[in-house]
């Protein structure tokens, strides 16, 4: 029912580069996935990297002949090494890429019909508060928004015309867990899709569809992509029937990206597992160095014992990764004070490149949310959150450490 708006067997996926280490991928660790997966030496040539196949069009033999691509809207062979090495990564069957994390959620959407439901937390990235309520509500698509947390209020929420629950974990910015076990349990029970946004973690830290999700999806431009250089979206799924729906509908809708951002992606993902390794390390120092300094309120941080989802942090994911948010004791006034004293940190929204950046929540990334809802979640104007990047320790914590000075 979900999907019947999309013809099944519309699109025959062909991935000349992916075929061979994909079927071997289960027996390989993360790190090889991550360098290899997707990417056999180009057949043509022999170049170990993968080309950046800048074309539109594909010359055909004759008739119906082709040699699997087309035209670069359906398929690109850049781009369908980064699919394969994104399915390779979250261990799913399929991957898809689009132009941006928008592009990614707007085809998941897509599976939805007027008259559907879905539920969504209430802490989630800002954009994608934005599309349930100015976009898809006036497709007659509705969401309604439960307590990140509370994992009982899932299936609360659950309407008879509920098709999807759409999660984010560790949610934004607040960095709350939520236990996707548990919802996708409760979410199958009736049938309904799991979506999971795994942008914040990364697959490095988090693998959803192990944990019962239907779909993964990522801004690549975050963490995947890793050097704030690249505006991307992917997903990832084993569900076939899913699989075929979205990727008729990326052809059809068209928000893919192009072969040299999907390169860049591509190029960005080799070192993912070591820098996610250091953003982890740099942003626990950062947590702890918070959570004893005076001006700080509140840390929120998954690593830290105090935490109140440490332990679900511990057994969902492999490490807490490189956001930090923190609640600044001062006013208003301090915190746009602060903002302009950073030297190390840089005042930006995004999150996930290797150099460290600093957003105001309320202003910036949650700016669409009104006012109210906003301070209800806790989005105050205090609110600060950190992307921790990779650069020296020292160097990022002295920078805090004179930034908190401010107004004094
Ligand atoms: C940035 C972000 C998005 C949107 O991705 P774009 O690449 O900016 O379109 C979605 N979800 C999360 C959690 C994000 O951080």
């Amino acid at each position: 029912m979900l999907i019947a708006l999309f013809p099944k067997k519309c699109y025959i996926p062909f991935r000349p580069h992916s075929m061979r280490i994909l079927k071997g991928s289960e027996a390989m660790k993360f790190s090889t996935r991550a360098i290899h997966a997707g990417q056999e030496p180009d057949p043509t040539t022999g170049s170990v990297m993968t080309p950046i196949y800048q074309t539109s069009t594909y010359a055909q033999a004759g008739l119906g002949e082709n040699k699997g691509f087309e035209y670069s809207r359906s398929g690109n062979p850049t781009r369908a090494a980064l699919e394969a090495c994104m399915a390779a990564l979250e261990e799913g069957t399929y991957g898809l890429a689009f132009a941006s994390g928008m592009a990614a959620e707007t085809a998941i959407l897509a599976l939805l019909s007027a008259g559907d439901h879905v539920v969504s937390c209430d802490d989630t990235y800002g954009g994608t508060y934005r599309i349930f309520e100015r976009v898809m509500r006036r497709y007659g698509v509705e969401a309604s928004y439960v307590a990140a947390r509370n994992v009982a209020d899932y299936e609360k929420a659950i309407r008879p015309n509920t098709k999807m629950i759409w999660l984010e974990t560790p949610t934004n910015p607040l960095l709350g867990l939520i236990d996707i076990q548990k919802v996708a349990a409760i979410a199958h029970a009736k049938n309904l899709l799991v979506v999971v946004d795994n942008t914040f973690a990364s697959p490095y830290f988090q693998q959803p569809l192990k944990l019962g999700a239907d779909i993964v999806v990522h801004s690549t431009t975050k963490y995947i992509n890793g050097h704030s250089d690249v505006i991307g979206g992917a997903l990832v799924t084993s569900n076939e029937e899913v699989y075929q729906s979205i990727k008729f509908y990326q052809n059809a809708a068209g928000g893919v990206p192009g072969p040299f951002d999907t390169w860049l992606t591509l190029r960005g993902i080799k070192t993912l597992a070591v820098r996610m390794r250091q953003h982890e390390a740099n942003a626990l120092a950062v947590a702890q160095f918070l959570y004893e300094h005076p001006r700080v309120e509140k840390v929120y941080y998954p690593g830290l014992p105090s935490h109140p989802d440490y332990e679900l942090a511990k057994c969902q994911m492999s490490g807490f990764g490189g956001m930090v948010s923190f609640q600044f004791k001062g006013t208003y006034g301090d915190v746009a004070q602060m903002a302009r004293r950073f030297r190390v940190f840089a005042l930006a929204e995004s999150l996930g490149g290797v150099e460290s950046l600093v957003c105001h929540p309320a202003s910036m990334t949650h700016g669409s949310i009104p006012r109210a809802i906003r301070e209800a979640r806790g989005l105050t104007d205090t609110l600060l959150r950190l992307s921790v990047g990779i650069e020296d320790i020292e160097d990022i914590l002295s920078d805090l450490e004179q930034a908190l000075a401010a107004g004094r």
